[in-house]
């Protein structure tokens, strides 16, 4: 067997048929409305994946940069979370192993879920400068989701490093999606 020297990440096709190219908004919940309809299609998509959606757009303009879904089953992958997906092709995109700094554009991350430990620690060393989250953990975990050591002194440390949070934002649109994912008996990991 040899070792591997590459993996592959790909997201669905049918995401462009939802997200239609050259999305630019400023409003926070417009932008919260795009990644929780990513969330729900990843629902009920073939192929899908787990109920959560993230994007990344630029602070100034409002463009998006790039999209993710949870893609852990569908690409047999346990890192691929929705955060970690959106995060991994923004960085491929602008062609930065930063944001925010040294001339690339600052960024802020929408996710329909607050990020579990890995994606939470991704987002801070990605520079993005926003975090905006629409499930809370607590309704993750009330799915069986497991969020890992995530807490109030998490946010501290990134607001420390000056990063903007906003936790909630149309939580109840997004808690929808976890509970449709729970009603068709979905697995849980
Ligand atoms: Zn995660």
């Amino acid at each position: 067997m040899s070792l591997p020297l590459e993996v592959q990440l790909s997201l669905p096709s049918w995401v462009r048929d939802v997200i239609p190219a050259g999305v630019r908004t400023r409003g926070t919940e417009s932008k919260m409305a795009l990644v929780v309809r990513l969330a729900a299609e990843n629902v009920e998509r073939e192929p899908g994946g787990g109920p959560f959606g993230a994007a990344v757009f630029k602070m100034d303009t409002g463009d998006l940069v790039s999209v993710g879904v949870n893609s852990v089953v569908r690409l047999r992958n346990s890192v691929f979370h929705a955060e970690i997906v959106a995060l991994l092709l923004a960085h491929r995109e602008l062609g930065v192993h930063k944001f925010g700094v040294d001339g690339a554009p600052a960024l802020e991350l929408i996710t329909s879920c607050e990020p579990c430990a890995m994606c939470l620690g991704a987002t801070m060393w990605s520079g993005v400068s926003r975090l905006v989250c629409g499930a809370t953990k607590a309704d993750a975990q009330a799915l069986g989701f497991d969020e890992g050591p995530v807490n109030d002194a998490s946010y501290a440390h990134l607001r420390d490093r000056g990063m903007e949070i906003i936790r909630g934002v149309l939580r109840d649109d997004a808690v929808a999606v976890l509970k449709r994912y729970q009603a068709l008996g979905r697995p849980v990991y």
